[in-house]
């Protein structure tokens, strides 16, 4: 066994999969972290770390906002690295009672396991202990432990990154073992009224203009589902009408598009809008010598920008060597979802998204198989100590 693998192989799996548990089994769903936040503070201070809580809890109406953390290397030369997880969990995801079943950790069908993403938040907090325990070279560490990550990336969206040193670095937050998320696609919601015309549908229905009809119409005609390789498109929720006897004059649409290509993503939500408007420009009437017609009004949102870390940007260098140290091939990856590491990425970080071994997710089958886990930390603590001694080599 040569000196790195020794290394990685400090690696606590007891502890690391204790640590897992306990973290599993303090409720955290969005907006209500507080309880492992507090957890989480007392372990970084009890390693070392100045731990401040921001305001993005005040800015998301939870009940506490992100952990940050800054660890002090003692190679100073070295530029920091940022490792984050977050602290939230989905629904269903209270009084978890995590089963384990030899390697394999899951539920007992009620709730979700919430390794989604205690799995990334148990990962750093073993690492950073590995380290601080032998002393092994390392620089600056900066920590993010976010809140609201599933209820739309809010605490990473809330956080100020000039609280931060480090301008690269990883997040563990990702379902796909054996690969590191780089490219993300950016995405847009929308929100799309359809208004039509009120009457009575028995009485005097050709005074009216059927919103759901011209809904209907342009739905027909829309581009949905998977579009091409790398843009998708929904529209996830219809609203409308009031009575069987009204002609409606309103639906609500809510739809979203993703697309890895900024002009794919403009041009497919654009089409979506246009469907509609077409099929509203066909609904008019005359009345009492008054011209109504069906309108659309849409809102349209950016949810999250484009990730588009390149394959030579150091961070995913570390993450190939840090593997192949250990034997293992980490293949990147371009993911259909948005994580944390979409907004680090916008607000000028470079930071890739490693699995963690969390599995079927959001779901109350949600398992997780702690080989993965060790391994995903070995190869953490392999990047640490891989840029340390780069550092150290002047390279
Ligand atoms: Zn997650």
């Amino acid at each position: 066994m040569n000196h790195a693998e020794s290394v990685e192989a400090l690696i606590d799996r007891e502890r690391l999969k204790n640590l897992l548990i306990e973290l599993i089994k303090i409720d955290s769903l969005s907006r209500k972290e507080y309880d492992v936040a507090m957890r989480l503070k007392r372990e970084m201070e009890a390693l070392g770390a100045s731990v401040t809580i921001d305001d993005a809890g005040h800015k998301a109406g939870g009940n506490v906002g992100n952990v940050v953390a800054h660890f002090s290397g003692n190679v100073p030369e070295v530029e920091p690295l940022l490792l984050s997880a977050h602290m939230d969990t989905v629904v269903p995801g209270e009084g978890i009672v995590p089963i384990l079943d030899g390697n394999i950790l899951r539920t007992d069908g009620r709730t979700v396991l919430g390794g989604d993403d205690k799995s990334g938040v148990a990962i750093i907090c073993e690492v950073l202990r590995v380290i601080r325990e032998n002393r092994l070279p390392c620089g600056d560490i900066d920590v993010v432990f976010t809140i609201c990550e599933e209820a739309g990336l809010i605490g990473a969206k809330c956080l100020d990154v000039s609280l931060l040193r480090a301008r690269t670095g990883l997040v563990l937050d990702s379902d796909s073992v054996g690969f590191l998320f780089t490219k993300a696609p950016a995405a847009n919601r929308m929100e799309f009224r359809v208004h039509g015309l009120e009457a009575h549908a028995g009485v005097c229905p050709e005074r009216g203009i059927n919103a759901i009809k011209v809904a209907a119409e342009g739905i027909a005609e829309m581009r949905l589902g998977r579009i091409d390789h790398e843009t998708t498109a929904n529209l996830g929720v219809v609203e409308g009408g009031m009575a069987v006897n009204i002609v409606p004059n309103r639906v609500i649409l809510r739809g979203e598009a993703r697309s890895h290509d900024e002009d794919k993503l403009v041009r497919q939500t654009e089409h979506m809008r246009q469907c509609l408007e077409k099929a509203a420009a066909r609904h008019a009437l005359e009345l009492d010598g008054k011209r109504y017609r069906a309108r659309v009004e849409a809102s349209i949102e950016r949810d999250y920008d484009r990730m588009d870390v390149p394959d030579g940007a150091p961070i995913v260098r570390l993450v190939h060597a840090a593997a192949s140290r250990l034997d293992l091939e980490v293949k990147t990856l371009a993911t259909g979802g948005g994580c944390d590491a979409n907004i680090f990425n916008r607000k000028g970080l470079v930071v890739a998204n490693l699995s963690t071994g969390m599995r079927d997710i959001h779901t109350v089958n949600e398992w997780l198989d702690l080989r993965d886990l060790y391994m995903s930390a070995q190869i953490v603590l392999g990047v640490l100590r891989l840029h340390a001694a780069s550092a150290a080599r002047g390279t």
